[in-house]
Formats: structure tokens, sequence, C-alpha cells
């Protein structure tokens, strides 16, 4: 079968590559429809994280389900859903509580599409077949009637700008939110739109790219231009979404004390943080990767009742075939289908 395949920086192909089977009675088998490109993927295809030879791509994707084991209660073929990004096993004390990002049962950073990260090729959802461990917990079904290529992105970075700002909007109802994008390009958006549709009381957006101020503002955020020096004003939540010390350093800043800061970022390496004033100010710094298993099923019924609509992140939509090229050129959103456009 086919694997979109990165075999050195900057370099993406497809490959030829034996077709996964199913290995246990509680794995299913996928068939990728559309797949969007997640905002780490950059920063993996061009060897900013070193690679460990040539890795499969692609991990956030809505799939049909063209196989299943014998112990997958209620899924069946031809059924479409979205896939868990993470891999969990949905039983061990981790994912029972609801971490299953760190599942126990599999080394860290257990992902699809991400081997340069964790060392574990699990495949890629830019493939023709993908396996699905557990395949109960790390599927989600779609309801009928939703646009695959509307929810591609589902299985991670709009779960990501979710749960960015929900947790913190629910303690703090009505709060104002600041959302500060200084790299992370589609991420900080869904924040914007979950902290909209969750009644946040005003949600800026802070970020030195006049298309992602843009974007901001047509989801119902204000836009703020800056070059992270310095923040016009604090604020209650604040979220740190990119890869720049400087970037953190104004996300701090713009925290009212007893304030939230919570970060999506991935820092590579150590970055230095004013504890001082993290501690005097008694801000709450939150910082983790999102656990997609255990989250799906809380954002699906707000992705079913509209009050969440990823599209409208979503800058580019190329042919599965297009994939190659299109997967090295500049997008705030990027989806890769083979739908056929009706
Ligand atoms: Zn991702
Ligand atoms: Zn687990």
């Amino acid at each position: 079968m086919r694997q979109l395949t990165c075999t050195a920086p900057h370099e993406i192909e497809w490959r030829d590559v034996p077709e996964p089977r199913l290995e246990n009675e509680t794995d299913a088998l996928v068939r990728p429809l559309a797949v969007a490109r997640c905002d780490i993927d950059p920063f993996l295809t061009s060897g900013v994280v070193p690679l460990r030879g040539p890795f499969a791509l692609g991990h956030e994707a809505v799939v049909e389900v063209v196989d299943v084991g014998d112990s997958v209660p209620g899924l069946t073929r031809g059924q479409r859903a979205v896939v868990s990004f993470e891999v969990s096993c949905g039983s061990c004390r981790s994912c029972h509580a609801g971490h299953t990002a760190n599942c126990d049962r599999y080394p860290v950073l257990s992902d699809y599409g991400m081997q340069p990260l964790s060392g574990v090729e699990y495949g890629g959802m830019l493939s023709d077949i993908v396996r699905v461990p557990h395949a109960a917990t790390m599927l989600a079904p779609l309801a009928p009637g939703l646009d695959p290529v509307s929810l591609a992105s589902v299985s991670d970075n709009v779960l990501d700008g979710y749960r960015a700002v929900t947790p913190h909007l629910a303690s703090l109802p009505g709060a104002d939110v600041l959302i500060v994008c200084h790299g992370g390009r589609s991420i900080p958006l869904y924040a914007v739109q979950a902290a909209v549709a969750l009644g946040a009381g005003s949600v800026d957006y802070a970020s030195d790219s006049a298309e992602s101020l843009a974007l901001a503002e047509r989801l119902g955020a204000r836009p703020l231009e800056t070059n992270f020096e310095k923040p016009t004003r604090r604020y209650p939540i604040v979220v740190d979404a990119g890869f720049t010390p400087a970037g953190l350093l104004y996300a701090i800043r713009a925290t009212e004390p007893e304030g939230i800061l919570q970060s999506v970022s991935l820092y590579r390496g150590d970055v230095s943080m004013p504890l001082g004033r993290l501690y005097t100010l008694g801000v709450r710094f939150f910082i983790g990767r999102t656990h997609a298993a255990a989250l799906l099923p809380e954002v699906m019924p707000l992705i079913e009742q509209r009050r969440l609509r990823p599209e409208t992140v979503t800058t580019r939509v190329v042919e599965w075939d297009a994939a190659p090229a299109a997967y090295g050129e500049p997008a705030i959103k990027l989806i890769v289908s083979r739908i056929e456009p009706s």
C-alpha cells in the first residue's frame, strides 16, 4: 500500500509498505478519508526534531472502518470515525483517570505519524490502511451527515484548542481570555472558537502574523498585533501557543495576579521561567499534552451541535495525490482528502 513518508528533512514521498493486518481481537483496520496537517508536522519534516530514519506522516484523520476484530463492540465496517492520534488502551490506571496521552501500556509519545519523537513507528494517517489497537477506545464514531473534510483535525488540534480554555472557563465563567499565538498555527485559532462558544467575556488574540490575526478576527476575537515585547493589559485566562521563549514571556506578563496561564506548546530543550514572578503573583501555570481518547466523547457532541465548526479554520484542501508537495508548503490549516467533492 502507499504511505506518505518523510525520508529526510524536507523530503516527502509516497512509499510502498506492507499493509497492516488485524493483530488482536480489539483491533480495527481503517482507511483514512481526510487528513489534517498538525501544527507540529512542519517541525518533524524539517528536521528540527532530528530524524531517526524514514517515518510515516499524518496523525489527524477521519477514517472509514474496513475491518474489525472480534472484540470491538458497536463498530461495523463502513462506519466513519475520528481516530485518537495518541495510542492508548482505555483500561489502565492513567486511561481511567482520563490521562490517555500517557497510557501506562505504551512508551511516552506513542502517536501516529510522530516516530521522530517516540522512536516507535505506529504508521501514519496518510496511508491506505492503518491499524488501530484498542479500537473501541480510540475511535469516536461520526454522526451521519458530518463531513470528514471539515472534521479532519478533530483528532488532535481541535481538541488541543478546546482543552486550552474549557476547564478554565468552567472555573471562571465569563472571564476574559487572551490567546497568544507565536508559532502554533491552527491550535490557537481552535482555542478562539472554543472560548467564544463557551461564553468567554471577551477573546483577544495576540500574534505577529497578519494572516493569523485576520482569521482570529473572523472567528470572533479582537486582533492584537504584537512583537511580543510588552502586553497592553492583563487577563484572568491566558493561552500560550507557539515555540518562542519571547512569546511565552509575553503570555506570562499578560496573566493577572492569581490568573491562569495554560500552555499548549512543546518547547525544545530547557526554557527559563520567571518563577519569582509566578510565585509572587500566584499565577497558576498549566502545561501538558491533550488527552485525545478521553476528550473525543466530550467534543463530538459540540461539533454535532455546530457549536464548534473546525472547517472555519481550514485554509487549504488538496487531493490525496497532491499530499507530497502540499505537505511542505505553508498554510494555516492544510487538509488532504480522498473524498470526491459532491
Ligand atoms: Zn498533532
Ligand atoms: Zn492505558
